[in-house]
């Protein structure tokens, strides 16, 4: 979350001592430290879906690109109380390397969305933000992908209008829900702060454990168009992830993990490896989901195979169909997988654990 960023990370605290608080973000969140709590409800959105008609200032304040959220947005956080939207905005990092403030085990995404609300039992959001239970971020991890994704072009189509800082322009409305995963069950949630000053540790964070895939060419204009202080390109706005002082993150489901993760051969990109139990997860269930039916369930006592002939022929083209989609899958990991290794940086740890995508978020 972007209010202010200064240049000096390291001299926050100075100016404003929460900065060097106990409960401070982003945060690394380490998967397999995580704790499955049910009771974390999918987040339910309201009124997300604008109309073109509705006018949206899109500005650009020196440190990121902010886009301004009608009232009529709100989300329920899981916790009974009701959250009004303010703001979007994102954290990017530039050609050289990725930006996402958050991290999921020591991996860093190419960007990053916050989707600001303000818990309504406050009158405004400036009352809110010092209060412990006043603000709710949504948070998601943006990777770069094969096509160009809609809903961000209604953002990125107006970015040239506000390179410089402090220039603001209109936007049309659009599905604002469309900027945010599919998949609003499977999150990460724990309680820290805004990332720049005056960091209040007031933040409820939700971190969705689904991508969104923006096209690379939607990705580096992200990177490059936008200019801040000093005329500076303004890139890498991300603040390094904070200690967790004993805080521990929540999952809105259970992270499975290690041999049962459909394994891509060495340490190559498992970007399209869901977590197992993943019923968004693209790869997964192309060839190894429940639709992916094995020829050895359909066995010769099954009606279809009363006659010896039948039976025969039936077994020639499940077994035809077995290969053929098995063939189309490796061919698909394999496209998945040069493809992400263009894009990714050399550097790269290697993960266990990576979030879920779908390619519908490209839709
Ligand atoms: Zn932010």
């Amino acid at each position: 979350m972007v209010l202010l960023l200064p240049t000096d990370k390291l001299s926050w605290s100075q100016g404003f001592p929460d900065c060097s608080g106990q409960k401070q973000s982003p945060i690394n969140i380490i998967t397999e430290a995580t704790l499955f709590s049910p009771q974390l409800q999918p987040i339910h959105l309201s009124g997300y879906n604008l109309p073109p008609s509705e006018q949206l200032t899109l500005k650009n304040n020196g440190h990121t690109v902010v886009l301004r959220l009608p009232a009529t947005l709100t989300m329920s956080g899981s916790n009974g109380q009701q959250y009004q939207a303010v703001q979007l905005h994102l954290h990017w990092g530039s050609p050289a390397g990725p930006g996402s403030e958050h991290t999921v085990d020591g991996q860093r995404y190419q960007a990053e969305i916050h989707v600001v609300h303000y818990n309504t039992r406050y009158d405004s959001i400036f009352q809110a933000m010092t209060q412990p239970d006043g603000l709710a971020v949504l948070a998601a991890l943006l990777q770069a992908g094969p096509e160009k994704n809609p809903s961000y072009e209604h953002v990125l189509e107006h970015l040239e209008e506000v390179s410089e800082e402090g220039d603001d322009t209109l936007v049309a409305g659009f599905n604002i829900a469309g900027l945010l995963p599919a998949d609003l069950s499977r999150y990460f949630r724990y309680n820290g702060s805004l990332t720049t000053p005056p960091c209040y540790q007031t933040v409820m964070w939700t971190v969705f454990n689904q991508t969104v895939r923006l096209s690379l060419d939607q990705i580096l204009k992200l990177e490059e168009t936008l200019y801040g202080d000093h005329d500076k390109l303004l890139e890498n706005n991300f603040r390094l992830p904070q200690a967790m002082h004993g805080r521990r993150v929540l999952a809105s489901f259970s992270v499975a993990r290690g041999p049962e993760v459909p394994s891509v051969p060495d340490d190559g990109e498992a970007a399209m490896t869901p977590v197992p139990d993943g019923h968004a997860g693209a790869a997964a269930g192309r060839g190894l989901g429940p639709g992916g039916s094995s020829p050895e369930g359909t066995g010769p006592e099954t009606h279809l195979g009363s006659s010896f002939q039948a039976g025969d022929v039936l077994a020639v083209l499940f077994g035809v169909l077995f290969a053929v989609t098995a063939l189309a899958f490796l061919v698909y990991v394999h496209k998945q997988r040069s493809h992400s290794r263009r894009l990714d940086s050399p550097d790269k740890p290697k993960v266990i654990y990576t979030a879920a995508t779908t390619e519908e978020n490209a839709v």
